[in-house]
């Protein structure tokens, strides 16, 4: 069931079957719809996206605007409370993107992941320079691909091995070189601005420290290895405002190791990240039970942020701020582009960092600040994660290519499209949004750094009950850095983005206290 549909009276029930999503048009599953019907979780429940968008210029004179309770309220009563502004509707995916969403192909995905298990194993320990067998094979391979897409840039993609010497740890028995092959498509007017998504290339199976045996990895995480490089082929020969960077990180099954040396390295240089998204299994859309749920991808997003300072938690448990941490921010965004007819996908976002016992690359980025969140598959089967390739009871167990299902790979590949074209397209989430606390009033008001972006239109302030899971109502303030909402502030939660001239919106910025 859709998750958000709680906050959104407007919320309409769509059948799956009725012609709803732009891909069946492709005909890529039709096969998908004789088996669906029965199997699915229900019928997705979209968002209302024909819903006009209110005009970002209605207050837009002067530095300084005020919105009366009163004003642009009318609308609102479809969604939450009454209060000012009108109900939070999605951000549809422009021709581009929707051209660009058409593009995603599962047969080459599929490709992907049978090139990726026929090297055997991937293990992070195995040969670096056996040129058929092993991570090393992998890594080249892997390279050649992205510098194949890259040529198609205009020089604007550039693709390297980012390797380092890993020292003796629990699951490195041997000073072992790590390589992230990362493929980074420089923005043509916001280049500092980064988004970053990746997969995981090595492999394991039962014993962590086993090299030798076959390590097939389709599911974890050959799948999310050709998410990225699926999205790095189709975004190479686009323009982006903001840069994007299509990763394929090693040493994940042994600790993490390739992402966060990824994400240091981003801390070190002063990277300005405003977004990271592992995808780490998401090949398969059947559960252990042998159900289907094909149209459903899991978002984890954790609240309490994994950085967070002794001082930032002070004032996080002074203003309530648990479920408005940049990540949480950065999943509401995943809801607002991503979860639409034309991903033919529902995101269930989950309010955790990751799965119980488990973790992913998106953790190293987490720790150095930057927001980030992972996309994995609606349910597991543990028969099929690191595990040695067997039959046991009559059981198969192993990570086999065969227990994958690539439209649904193609499906999560559209929702990472939508989500990072979005972001690159749109103005980057506001700087420095504090809320005034100088004084006690009824009141609230708002302020915030300008933005540099050449085509920035102005700001909207989102709101919403503090019980509510995402926003409710947006209220267009114009082009200023300050507004005072006839809202109070203990009342409710506020954030506040930016629009282009074009209508995208960035992700919310929870302000906090002067
Ligand atoms: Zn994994």
């Amino acid at each position: 069931m859709g998750r958000i549909g709680s906050d959104d009276a407007g919320m309409v029930r769509i059948d799956e079957n009725a012609g709803f999503y732009d891909d069946e048009r492709t005909g890529e599953h039709g096969s998908e719809h004789s088996d669906a019907a029965g199997s699915e979780t229900g019928p997705v429940r979209m968002g209302a996206t024909r819903r006009a968008f209110l005009s970002a210029s209605a207050a837009s004179a002067g530095a300084v605007a005020m919105v009366p309770l009163t004003a642009a309220g009318a609308a609102a009563s479809t969604a939450g409370p009454p209060g000012p502004g009108a109900p939070v509707t999605p951000q549809p995916p422009d021709a581009e993107l929707r051209a660009m969403l058409r593009e995603v192909d599962h047969r080459r995905i599929e490709a992907t992941v049978r090139r990726l298990v026929a090297f055997g194993t991937r293990h992070t320990l195995s040969s670096q320079d056996d040129p058929v067998r092993g991570i090393g094979a992998a890594r080249d391979w892997i390279f050649e691909q992205l510098q194949g897409y890259a040529a198609a840039s205009d020089g604007r993609m550039r693709v390297e091995k980012q390797s380092y010497l890993q020292p003796l740890a629990p699951r490195i028995p041997t000073p072992t070189v790590i390589s992230n092959v990362i493929a980074t498509l420089r923005g043509d007017t916001a280049p500092n601005r980064t988004y970053v998504v990746t997969g995981h290339y090595d492999s394991r199976v039962t014993d962590v420290l086993n090299f030798t045996s076959d390590a097939p990895g389709a599911d974890d995480d050959a799948s999310g290895v050709a998410v990225a490089m699926e999205l790095a082929r189709i975004v190479a020969t686009r323009h982006t405002e903001a840069t994007i960077v299509f990763a394929a990180v090693a040493g994940e099954e042994q600790g993490l190791y390739g992402s966060t040396h990824m994400a240091q390295q981003y801390k070190a240089a002063g990277a300005d990240i405003q977004g990271m998204f592992s995808n780490d299994i998401v090949g398969s859309s059947t559960d252990e039970k042998g159900i289907r749920h094909p149209r459903t991808v899991r978002l984890f997003a954790e609240g309490v942020p994994t950085s967070e300072t002794p001082a930032q938690a002070a004032i996080r448990q002074s203003i309530g701020g648990e479920n408005d941490s940049t990540s949480r921010q950065l999943s509401r965004f995943v809801l607002d582009v991503a979860q639409n007819r034309s991903t033919g996908m529902e995101v269930r976002v989950i309010w955790r960092r990751d799965r119980y016992l488990r973790g992913s690359d998106h953790v190293p980025f987490l720790r150095e600040g930057f927001p980030a969140c992972r996309f994995t598959e609606p349910n597991e089967n543990y028969a099929h994660e690191h595990q040695d390739v067997r039959v046991e009871n009559g059981v198969q167990f192993g990570d086999l290519v065969e227990f994958c299902d690539f439209p649904y790979i193609a499906r999560v590949a559209r929702v990472n499209l939508a989500t990072l074209w979005s972001l690159a397209q749109a103005p980057g989430t506001p700087k420095g949004v504090k809320i005034d606390t100088s004084r006690l009033t009824n009141q609230s008001t708002l302020l915030w750094d300008p933005a540099a972006e050449a085509d920035l239109a102005g700001y909207e302030v989102l709101w919403r009950e503090t019980t509510a899971p995402n926003w409710t109502h947006v209220i267009p303030v114009g082009n200023v850095t300050t507004v005072t909402i006839d809202l109070n502030k203990d009342h409710v939660m506020f954030g506040v983005r930016a629009v282009d001239t074009a209508g995208h919106r960035s992700p919310a910025a929870f302000p906090l206290p002067t």
